[in-house]
């Protein structure tokens, strides 16, 4: 397998995707790192309703699969390896991985960010069983149950309406008693035969041996704590950027996003950064594609004129 390559982009996403096939048709010499599968958050998605060209909206697993055949049809070489680190090297840079060391010319950052976890007693140590961050992954494993849903924002919505397909009863738990979700996603929960909202409440524990049985509800006005029966707790609470193998290496914002100029360059010169691991990005699959084009464009004329 060559270990050089024009552009090497970290993170196959919409933007790694949509980076990758640009830079492929561009006939620079493309890889793309990916530690599981291609996709990234829409390939958790069940349904994308909002990417223009598809009325009755998509599956994310679809576009996912479409956009990694896309960019692999016109030359990609995707390479399932996590990157560890990144360095200047003569004018190039080097790209770590657990196992090897790749060299590139340019580099786009498109790792994107995961689910964040709400780090009270309990929820760990029930990590699939009964705690998930994935209605796709996991929601299938309870027909019929009871489920309750942390979060107030899109993805809270989007997942907890997702759930109803399997879940008898859902319980949304929000920290105020406004939702964040765009309007479209409220209307359609809080019609929702089969959802229910506790207000001004957070979950502080998770109860359960082998399985889930019960979490801690608290009410923050008034700082009363009950129990609440369930089966499974989804937790869909935002993100975090998945930087951790960047830090000292570009610079970054105080929540750890990559920062970027105008082009998507990064504080080092032949570094670039798209999707949701920019600062500043607005987070939405057609943005991420959008930049990933960006990032691609300006990724070639770096190398064309250095
Ligand atoms: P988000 O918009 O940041 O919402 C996070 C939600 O979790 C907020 O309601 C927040 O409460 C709550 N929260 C945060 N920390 C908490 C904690 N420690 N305990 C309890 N609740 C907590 O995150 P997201 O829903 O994952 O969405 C991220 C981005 O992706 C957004 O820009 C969103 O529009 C986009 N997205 C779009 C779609 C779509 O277009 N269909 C789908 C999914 C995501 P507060 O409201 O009080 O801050």
């Amino acid at each position: 397998m060559p270990q050089n390559f024009d552009v090497i982009i970290i993170g196959g996403g919409g933007a790694g995707l949509t980076a990758a096939l640009y830079a492929s048709r561009a006939k620079l010499s493309t890889a793309l790192f990916e530690k599981l599968v291609p996709g990234g958050q829409i390939a958790l998605t069940d349904i994308v309703e909002n990417y223009p060209g598809f009325p009755d909206g998509v599956t994310g697993g679809e576009i996912a699969t479409r956009m990694e055949q896309q960019a692999k049809k016109y030359g990609t070489q995707i390479i399932y390896e996590g990157v560890e680190q990144i360095q200047s090297a003569n004018k190039s840079f080097e790209v770590k991985t657990a196992k090897n060391a790749y060299q590139a010319k340019a580099i786009i950052i498109a790792s994107g960010a995961f689910y964040r976890q709400l780090g009270v007693p309990g929820e760990k140590e029930l990590i699939g069983k009964g705690v998930s961050y994935c209605a796709v992954c996991d929601g299938a494993f309870f027909k019929n149950q009871e489920l309750v849903v942390v979060g107030g924002g899109d993805s809270a919505m989007q997942e907890g309406l997702f759930l109803t397909r399997f879940a008898s009863k859902i319980t949304v738990v929000h920290r105020r008693d406004q939702l964040r979700a765009s309007p479209i996603l409220q209307e359609r929960a809080k019609n929702h035969e089969k959802i229910n909202f506790i207000w001004n409440s957070v979950v502080s524990g998770v109860e359960g041996k082998d399985k889930m049985t019960a979490v801690k509800i608290k009410n923050v006005k008034t700082q009363e704590e009950k129990p609440f029966k369930a089966n499974g707790l989804f937790v869909f609470i935002g993100q975090d950027p998945a930087t951790s193998y960047l830090k000292g290496f570009v610079d970054l914002d105080e929540k750890g996003y990559v920062e970027t100029k105008e082009n998507l360059e990064t504080s080092v010169p032949g570094v670039f950064a798209c999707g949701e691991v920019r600062a500043g990005a607005v987070k939405q699959l057609v943005s991420a594609c959008g930049e990933g084009c960006e990032a691609a464009l300006a990724a070639q004329h770096y190398i064309e004129n250095t």
